[in-house]
């Protein structure tokens, strides 16, 4: 009886393989048509960015896509897809357009705001790359002053060597660079001294134990201190309630997001919401 109960848990488990296994190579095939059929399928979703008055400072571009098949899939599932295939490049340009046209779109009604687009590291390694993004801006015509580049924390502490140098390039024409995700890598503080960077964005797990654990609000509390010191402007990711709001308050953080202040919406609907109200 155990036997056919482990041989039937063996089953289900091989199956869920197969059927995992399936679903990749079919989203793959499926991205790579949208891709073909001039990035079909693609859009990208903008969420706001306050300060600590609850003011919007800035929106993070966050792409979107969806198919027929499977309705809206997951970033966090249809861009590893893209990385592990490659068409993270003509995708990854095809955002880093898109954004510029919005940006230049938005810049009559947005003063200060900037925007925010996150890179793959596959991007961050296509040596072409940071020449595309330097004419793309300086054809668009957009102020550099209102990009900002999101890097992962983990991408950033293991290249410095080769990415600090075009980095430094970069922030010289005035665009600016954040730290995506800090917290979450095992790099030590010691990065943030390093890294020519403008915005560390901590992430949301350090926001969701700030109640529960000492050692994260400890952390958040010592992390946005040291940033003071280094004058690197914070930006907490993941606030949803007043609560946390509240047990973040007293903190000198720069910025905030999260579903308490705004949620990614199509650029329509932020122009809309967030430009056109003042
Ligand atoms: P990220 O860059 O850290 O983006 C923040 C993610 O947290 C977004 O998820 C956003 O919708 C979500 N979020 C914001 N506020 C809250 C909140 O209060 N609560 C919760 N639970 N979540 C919140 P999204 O859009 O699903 O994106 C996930 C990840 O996928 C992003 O993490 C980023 O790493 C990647 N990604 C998204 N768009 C792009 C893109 O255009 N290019 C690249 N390379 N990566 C992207
Ligand atoms: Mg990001
Ligand atoms: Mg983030
Ligand atoms: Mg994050």
């Amino acid at each position: 009886y155990a036997k056919r109960r482990g041989k039937n848990r063996l089953e289900r488990y091989t199956h869920e393989i197969v059927a995992g296994r399936r679903r990749t190579l079919e989203l793959t095939e499926l991205l790579r048509e949208s891709v073909e059929h001039g990035f079909e399928n693609f859009e990208l979703y903008y969420q706001p960015v306050f300060n600590m008055s609850r003011q919007v400072i800035g929106a993070e571009a966050l792409a979107r896509w969806s198919c027929a098949k499977y309705g809206p899939v997951s970033p966090a599932e249809f861009i590893p897809l893209l990385e592990q295939s490659g068409l993270i490049l003509p995708v990854g340009r095809w955002i880093f357009r898109e954004v510029l046209s919005t940006c230049v779109s938005w810049e009559r009604d947005m003063s200060d705001l900037a925007i925010s687009i996150n890179l793959s590291y596959l991007q961050l390694q296509d040596e072409s790359f940071f020449p595309f993004m330097l004419d793309t801006v300086k054809e668009s015509g957009a102020d550099p002053r209102h990009i900002v580049l999101e890097l992962t924390e983990s991408y950033l502490a293991a290249n410095m060597d080769r990415v600090a140098q075009l980095l430094t390039d970069t922030r010289r024409s005035g665009i600016r660079v954040a730290m995506d995700d800090f917290g979450t890598g095992y790099s030590s503080l010691g990065v943030l001294k390093t890294a020519p960077i403008d915005i560390a964005k901590i992430d949301r797990t350090f926001v969701k134990g700030i109640q529960s654990s000492t050692f994260d609000s400890a952390f958040l509390r010592l992390v946005v201190e040291l940033c003071g010191v280094l004058g690197i402007d914070t930006c907490l990711e993941g606030v949803e309630t007043e609560d946390e709001f509240d047990a973040v308050r007293s903190m000198s953080l720069s910025y905030i997001q999260g579903f308490l202040l705004g949620r990614p919406l199509p650029a329509e609907e932020f122009r809309r919401s967030f430009l056109l109200q003042s």
